[in-house]
This record gives structure tokens, C-alpha cells and sequence, in this order.
């Protein structure tokens, strides 16, 4: 009921944005997404399937897909992509294991038709770990620099106090295509 609100809403308010929020299980992607919603955080299960969620940020609507990052369920995020603006990366940057397997999945997924035209977010989350990878540390690692088919940014966050989230929306509002 409330998405159908929120997509009648958009309708009379004018454009809205889609935004899909991908990353392996556990990088904080329902986290960020809550944080966003609410400015607080909310206890999670493991996603199976999708959140969707209407977010309003200085005026500007998006509507966000968080979408489960456990193996079983990453085939499926390709059903998701269609006329996405803005795809939201979320790295467990304390993850130094899997860090690898983010960079295969997201290069798969950057490969797709219906992603050509998005442009991609990358959440460097979990900086309050000790040890953890810093953000230039990540983007070094997905090769970031090298990407020319896409434009990005890269930023340090912490889902669980909120920071570097807004600034991340800031990239996203100021690389709005209109
Ligand atoms: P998802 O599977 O990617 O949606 O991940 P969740 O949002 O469910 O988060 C997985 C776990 O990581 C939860 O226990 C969160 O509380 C925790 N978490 C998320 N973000 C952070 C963060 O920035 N720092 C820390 N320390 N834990 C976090």
C-alpha cells in the first residue's frame, strides 16, 4: 500500500529517479537504505527478494531498491535494472575476504544493456572497524579509476551513525541527468 502511495505521489510531484542499492549479504545495504529513510537504525534480516523505499532528499524523489546480495539471489538482480539511474555499491569495507568477489559481480552487472546509461555510488560502509580498507584502498582494488563506461564516485560511510551517507546523495543530486 505504501508503494502505491508513493508511486501516485510521484506521478502529481513531477520525475523520480531510480536508485538500485546492490553488494554482497551483510554490507549494510538495508541498513543504508533505513538510514536514509529514518535517520535511525533499524535491526535486520537478511533480505530475500527486495526492499523498495520513496525517498525525498531536497526535493528531489528516488525510488530505492535494495536488493539481497546473497549468492542465490544475485541472478536475479538483473531483473531489477531496467531504467535505473543511479546504482548504490555497498562494500563491507572491513570484508578484505570478498572484497574480490564485489569487484566480479559488480563488472558483471556494469556489463548489462540496461545499465548503460547508470551512473554508480560506491558506499565504502563499516569505516568505524578497526583494520578496515580505507575508501582509495577500495576504489584501487575495482579498479574504479580505469572505469570510463560509467561515472562514479566513492564514498567512506557508516550506515550504523549515518556518516558519509548524505554526501553520497549529494554526488548523486549534483549528476542528476534532467
Ligand atoms: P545487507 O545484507 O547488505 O542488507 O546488510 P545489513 O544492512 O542487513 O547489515 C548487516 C550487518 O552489518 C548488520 O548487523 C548491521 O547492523 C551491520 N552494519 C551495517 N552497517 C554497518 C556499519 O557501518 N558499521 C558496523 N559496525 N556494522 C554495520
Amino acid at each position: 500500500m505504501g508503494y502505491v502511495l508513493s508511486r501516485l505521489w510521484s506521478y502529481f510531484s513531477g520525475r523520480e529517479y531510480k536508485i538500485i542499492i546492490v553488494g554482497l549479504d551483510n554490507a549494510g545495504k538495508t541498513t543504508i537504505l533505513y538510514q536514509l529513510l529514518m535517520n535511525e537504525v533499524v535491526h535486520t534480516s537478511p533480505t530475500i527478494g527486495s526492499n523498495v523505499e520513496e525517498i525525498t532528499w531536497k526535493n528531489i524523489h528516488f525510488i530505492m531498491w535494495d536488493i539481497g546480495g546473497q549468492e542465490s539471489l544475485r541472478q536475479s538482480w538483473s531483473t531489477y535494472y531496467g531504467n535505473t539511474d543511479f546504482v548504490i555499491l555497498v562494500v563491507d569495507s572491513s570484508d578484505r575476504d570478498r572484497l574480490s568477489v564485489t569487484k566480479e559481480e559488480f563488472y558483471r552487472m556494469l556489463a548489462h544493456d540496461d545499465l548503460y546509461k547508470a551512473q554508480v555510488l560506491v558506499y565504502a560502509n563499516k569505516q568505524d572497524i578497526e583494520g578496515c580498507m580505507t575508501a582509495s584502498e577500495i576504489s584501487q582494488s575495482l579498479r574504479l579509476t580505469a572505469l570510463k563506461t560509467h561515472g562514479w564516485h566513492i564514498q567512506s560511510c557508516c550506515a550504523i551513525t549515518g556518516e558519509g551517507l548524505n554526501q553520497g546523495l549529494e554526488w548523486i543530486a549534483s549528476n542528476i541527468k534532467r
